[in-house]
């Protein structure tokens, strides 16, 4: 049966400003790193994809080399897409990042003209789109000029292919002077994807002063730690868990005793807020209004369901904050 999107979709997502830019994304965004590639089942991505816009979240977050097999996340999305949501495409923001390896050769990756564009071309192709909504520099590379990776930014809006641009894992300098050069070629700069969970702070040692000073917006990537900071480990590694599917991202060993007594403490901290420790960890992110989107993943739609529910609590005392720090801190 053909998909209709849920007409109350829109009732309870509170959509946020991206910096001083007029893009406004859902406090909770769904990424497609992991659980839509090739290797994984294709009605559950479909139904994940499906459900998230069903309760409000507009925005799809997509990288190059997505999978696996790399690129293969894309053309599950360009599937759902033409199944399902292509109706809906001006309801839609979708981002794409290139910077990592994708293809063999010395163009493959990283911030060269050659590699930024020809690789948004593939994105494009794999999704079916004539144009992404972000367009992302993956990571810095110290290899290319500056000036040439933000001119291939600029190019790509120029040539209609991305509407906004943005970069991902740029320290506070980098980032300072990415902003300087996209500034002067007049180039829609409006947000940094970062790592930001409780357990990754980096973020507020500067980059977060660069970016308020700018005016430009952020999403948060792995704010659940890759599912540390969920109930997930509580009690053992799932066999069908990240953990036990053979990531490098999220290995056995990763998940360690000292980690899961900071979890369980905050475990019983949000379950005196009426929360799960997930909600809690995502409502943390975007306590102070700062960050502009939680950047998600989930394999279940129950995971999606209970994540999104934390936007009907993002408040914190004073007190609770100081004891998630002390948590942490110990
Ligand atoms: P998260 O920290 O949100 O971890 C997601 C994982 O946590 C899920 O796959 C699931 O694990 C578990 N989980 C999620 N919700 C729940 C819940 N409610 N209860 C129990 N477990 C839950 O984020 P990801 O690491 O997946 O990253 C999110 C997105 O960020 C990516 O898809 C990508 O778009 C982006 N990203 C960007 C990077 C960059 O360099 N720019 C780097 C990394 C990510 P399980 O699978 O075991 O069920």
């Amino acid at each position: 049966m053909d998909y209709k999107a849920d007409e109350n979709r829109y009732g309870e997502m509170p959509y946020r400003k991206t910096g001083k830019s007029g893009l406004k994304l859902p406090p909770i965004s769904l990424g497609l790193w992991h659980n839509f590639g090739g290797t994984d089942l294709l009605e559950n991505s479909r139904a994940l994809a499906r459900r998230a816009f069903d309760l409000g979240v507009t925005h799809f977050d997509l990288a190059n080399n997505y999978g696996p097999p790399p690129g293969s996340a894309e053309e599950t999305f360009g599937q759902i897409l033409k199944k399902d949501l292509h109706p809906y495409r001006d309801e839609l923001i979708i981002a794409s990042k290139a910077g990592y390896r994708m293809w063999d050769g010395p163009y493959g990756e990283r911030g060269s003209r050659k590699s930024m564009l020809s690789s948004l071309d593939q994105s494009l192709k794999r999704m079916g789109l004539e144009y992404v909504d972000i367009f992302y520099s993956h990571r810095f590379d110290a290899e290319t000029q500056l000036e040439e990776t933000m001119s291939a930014l600029d190019q790509a809006v120029r040539q209609g292919k991305a509407l906004y641009v943005g970069v991902s894992n740029y320290n506070a300098e980098q980032t300072a002077e990415a902003a300087v050069i996209l500034k002067r070629l007049g180039t829609p700069f409006v947000i940094h994807q970062v790592h930001y969970s409780m357990f990754e702070r980096r973020l507020e040692q500067g980059l977060q002063d660069v970016l308020t000073h700018e005016g430009i917006g952020s999403i948060a990537y792995s704010p659940l730690a890759r599912g540390l900071l969920t109930d997930r480990y509580l009690k053992e590694i799932p066999a069908d868990s990240r953990a036990a599917g053979g990531s490098v991202f999220l290995r056995p060993e990763d998940i360690t005793e000292e980690k899961l007594g900071k979890s369980r403490k905050l475990n019983e901290l949000a379950a005196e807020r009426g929360q799960s420790l997930a909600q809690m960890a995502l409502a943390w992110v975007l306590r102070k209004g700062l960050v502009t989107s939680a950047l998600i993943g989930a394999s279940k739609v129950q995971q999606l369901e209970d994540n999104i529910a934390a936007i009907r609590n993002l408040h914190f005392t004073d007190e609770e904050l100081a004891l998630i720090d002390q948590i942490l801190a110990d």
